[in-house]
């Protein structure tokens, strides 16, 4: 039997080295440290459509183009357009416009100490999968869960010596009871935002997509969730930062089956 289609397309150069990477990243507290570490430049004629909110960076390190693309702020209400719809969305557009070799999704998470999870810990993701899409109805829950691989990077996780965790996502900050037994059920040590919903649109457009997720709060702990967010934010921001630096200068000069 023939490779399922996303596999054959996600190697289908797997000799040729990577040359236009594509960041993806849903806060500007997020991204900003990213963009002037790499002295990224705001693109002033983007190519997405006119009146959306989404902002494209790009600059080059060593032989690397990089393209980050923040959702930016909503226009109505002038918050950071954090969550599946926003990432999905801005994910589907860049890589229309951008034809990316490879995708990095970096933010910030919530993590379970339960799980091994601590404030400041950087994860790599093995797997993603939703927690709040419920539909009991046989084949349509799997659906839901939307379970899928992260790009296997075994060089990059064991030169860097990152942790691999699964990681869940659903459109809340907040976790509720029912959110928390999907969580446990998906496996997962990190929660975010975004993570899956770019994993799915990656891979219907077949492009390797690699997630780095940095811990801000503990969801199993004693601390409101977005207290413990905003206090970590700056300092976790700051490592997450570090490690995006790390990822990319490993990706330089490597073809995405080297990773
Ligand atoms: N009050 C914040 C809200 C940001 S939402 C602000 O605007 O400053 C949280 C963002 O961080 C999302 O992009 C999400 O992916 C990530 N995140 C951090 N901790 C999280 C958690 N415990 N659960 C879900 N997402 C989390």
């Amino acid at each position: 039997m023939a490779a399922p289609e996303g596999q054959e397309a996600i190697v289908a150069e797997p000799q040729r080295p990577i040359t236009n990477i594509l960041i993806i990243i849903a806060m500007q507290t997020e991204a900003l440290p990213v963009v002037n570490k790499f002295h990224l430049t705001e693109d002033p004629h983007s190519p997405f459509p006119q009146g959306v909110p989404w902002v494209r960076y790009h600059g080059t390190y060593k032989d690397l183009n990089i393209n980050l693309i923040w959702p930016g702020k909503d226009p109505t209400l002038g918050v950071d357009s954090v969550g599946t719809i926003s990432s999905a969305l801005v994910t589907y557009a860049a890589i229309q416009a951008l034809q990316p070799d490879l995708i990095i999704n970096a933010g910030t998470a919530g993590g379970f100490k339960a799980k091994g999870a601590s404030v400041g810990d950087i994860f790599i993701v093995s797997d993603c999968a939703f927690h709040d899409r419920r539909i009991p109805i046989p084949v349509f829950d799997l659906y839901g869960v939307g379970l899928r691989k992260a790009f296997e990077t075994p060089n990059l996780t064991k030169e860097l010596d990152l942790k691999v965790a699964r990681l869940s996502t659903g459109d809340s900050l907040d976790t509720t009871e029912q959110d928390e037994s999907s969580i446990l059920a998906n496996d997962a040590t990190v929660k975010d935002m975004e993570g899956a919903a770019v994993a799915y649109v990656a891979e219907l457009l077949k492009v390797p997509a690699i997630f780095i997720k940095a811990v801000t709060d503990i969801v199993d702990g004693d601390k409101p969730t977005a207290e413990e967010f905003l206090q970590n934010l700056a300092s976790v921001t700051a490592a997450l930062d570090v490690a995006v630096e790390k990822v990319i200068s490993f990706i330089n000069g490597k073809c995405v089956s080297e990773l």
